[in-house]
């Protein structure tokens, strides 16, 4: 899928945003704080209908202005219509149409595509497990259905479980009923991410030996006892280990196996990357992670997701710069962001300039 055309009236520092892309390579220039990463912030929040960098919505609504708006015109698949998308942010809310009919943000994933690569994912590997199991549900978990619903009510019957192992547990009823959902949503969604990882992992382990000609292992690692990616076995496993843990639970006040509790290991020629890989090699991991998604968008919907890099080519050496590049050329359309400098791309593409908030096609 490419954008064809994106308009945003007071979105961050945009008062108004007229944007015509090239169907391939789009760079955005431009020095520090003058709306680089609020323009690729607006063209992925367009497209998911949520901030990846915004700690409250409000922040995205241009300052002593009462909402922000942002249209986007979008060609799927060659023949097909075009895809319309309108995101209204307001204060207390925000409002989303797809061609005209309101919808909620969910659906949004069922139709487009898209791959976001930002300096704070370089922490992949470095970071705590949470960055890792963002990854796992936010860009994993989009492809396979039901995750999102499921992810949520884990969450929700998480807290109320949080909530009565604080009071000491509850009752019984309660604690049954609440101890359950964790398990069944907390088993549907380590299946899911098991049964994902099965096809993605392959996918960056290869790319990963092509560039480096080491090899990379992910290795999925539970607080559940994992015997193959069946939900019920799993759900089964949960309650066991939930059961074995009951006083450690209710001493800490926390529930203690689930989804929540995993995290995913990175080893190079079987040693972990966390602790021995240098930062070229951890570099090298967290690219190849990111190709293979949009490898993996081509083979689960057939369709190409749309690329958005800020600012993180040129946290790369020129060689795998260059392979990033090569990677890209010609697959997908890609928006990235690179600081003043002129950069040197050879593939066909338009550039653009952006000074306080002001976008402007350059050459
Ligand atoms: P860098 O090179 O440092 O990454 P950048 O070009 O990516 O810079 P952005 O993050 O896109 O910078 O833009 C930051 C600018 O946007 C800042 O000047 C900030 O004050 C401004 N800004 C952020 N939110 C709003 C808002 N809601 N209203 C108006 N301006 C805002
Ligand atoms: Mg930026």
């Amino acid at each position: 899928m490419f954008l064809l055309h994106l308009e945003a009236r007071d979105f961050r520092n945009y008062r108004e945003l007229h944007f015509e892309p090239h169907p391939s390579l789009n760079i955005v220039r431009g020095q520090n704080a003058q709306g680089k990463s609020n323009f690729i912030e607006a063209l992925y929040y367009s497209l998911r209908g949520f901030s990846y960098r915004a700690a409250r919505e409000v922040e995205l609504i241009r300052w002593e202005k009462e909402s922000a708006l942002i249209k986007s015109i979008w060609r799927l698949v060659e023949g097909d219509p075009d895809l319309n998308i309108r995101t209204v942010v307001k204060p207390d809310r925000k409002e989303i149409q797809l061609n005209g009919r309101p919808v909620r943000r969910g659906e949004l994933v069922n139709r487009t595509g898209v791959v976001l690569f930002t300096p704070e994912d370089l922490w992949l590997i470095k970071g705590g497990p949470e960055g890792r199991r963002r990854f796992l549900d936010r860009e994993l978990g989009v492809f396979s259905a039901g995750y999102l619903e499921d992810l949520q009510q884990c969450r929700r019957a998480l807290t109320q479980r949080n909530a009565l192992l604080r009071q000491g547990g509850g009752s019984r009823a309660e604690n049954e009923l609440w101890t359950e959902q964790v398990c069944r949503y907390g088993a549907r969604i380590l299946s899911a991410r098991l049964k994902l990882l099965r096809d993605y992992v392959p996918l960056a382990c290869r790319l990963f030996n092509r560039w480096v000609g080491e090899d990379l292992n992910i290795r999925y690692q539970s607080s559940v006892v994992v015997n193959g990616a069946d939900a019920g076995l799993l759900e089964s496993n949960l309650a066991k280990a939930t059961q074995h843990r009951k006083e450690e639970e209710l001493r800490v006040g926390q529930t203690l196996s689930g989804p929540h509790r995993d995290d995913l290991q990175f080893l190079i020629n079987g040693r972990d990357a966390r602790s021995f890989a240098s930062q070229g090699r951890q570099r090298a991991i967290i690219l190849a992670l990111k190709l293979a998604q949009v490898r993996f968008w081509q083979l689960r919907t057939g369709k190409q997701p749309v690329i958005l890099l800020d600012d993180v080519l040129f946290e790369l050496d020129a060689p795998r710069r260059q392979a990033v590049l090569e990677a890209l050329e010609g697959e997908a359309q890609v928006f990235l962001t690179v600081g003043d400098a002129v950069f040197e791309s050879v593939s066909e593409h338009k550039s653009f300039y952006v000074t306080d908030g002001n976008l402007r096609e350059e050459g």
